[in-house]
């Protein structure tokens, strides 16, 4: 990450926006806000599926599922965050599977992106289609997106919803079914 290039453009940012990147608030901003991309845009360039290192033997075979994965991301269209919860649940083909925490990490390596949480939705499906090989995943993402509810048409505590689903997910109503009795229960 190119820390001064972001120091600059902060700098000018400040100023564009019609406030003196000179004034005492502000002077030290683009320092922080630099080392704050480091932090909240770490998954840019990172391998999702890396979070796979160590898969576990083992013959289990039902649904696993990670619930209210709590998550922050950015908005590309406006540079505002959008923040809210996923649920990610896989089927096992029976012989292996992976840590709990390892879900988790991969919706956070997606998140800390440059993301529409629509791509964010297949994304995380989809890197653990490739690294897992599961029977089948789906991803459910809500959240509430701070470019609807400061601006635009300012609806706060509005939720949008996503989902995607992979293999016997896509295939079978019933398994999708039991993945969203599962989330729905408190
Ligand atoms: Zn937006």
């Amino acid at each position: 990450m190119d820390k001064e290039k972001i120091k600059q453009a902060v700098r000018l940012f400040i100023e564009g926006i019609g406030d003196d990147p000179n004034r005492e608030g502000v002077l030290h901003t683009p320092e922080r806000v630099a080392a704050m991309c480091a932090e909240i845009f770490s998954g840019i360039g990172a391998n999702p599926a890396a979070v796979f290192t160590r898969l576990l033997s083992e013959s289990h075979d039902e649904i696993v599922l990670v619930k209210n994965i709590p998550f922050y991301s950015m908005c590309e269209h406006h540079l505002l965050p959008f923040v809210g919860q996923a649920h990610v649940a896989y089927l096992p083909d029976g012989k292996r599977i992976t840590g709990l925490s390892k879900l988790a990490r991969v919706v956070e390596v997606h998140a800390k992106r440059l993301q529409l949480q629509e791509r964010l939705t297949t994304d995380v499906a989809e890197t653990i289609m490739r690294a897992l090989k599961p029977r089948g995943v789906m991803v459910v993402v809500e959240a509430e997106h701070l470019c609807m509810t400061m601006r635009g048409i300012k609806k706060p505590g509005s939720n949008i919803v996503t989902s995607a689903n992979r293999g016997v997910f896509r295939r079978k109503a019933a398994t999708r079914a039991e993945f969203l009795s599962l989330i729905s229960r408190k």
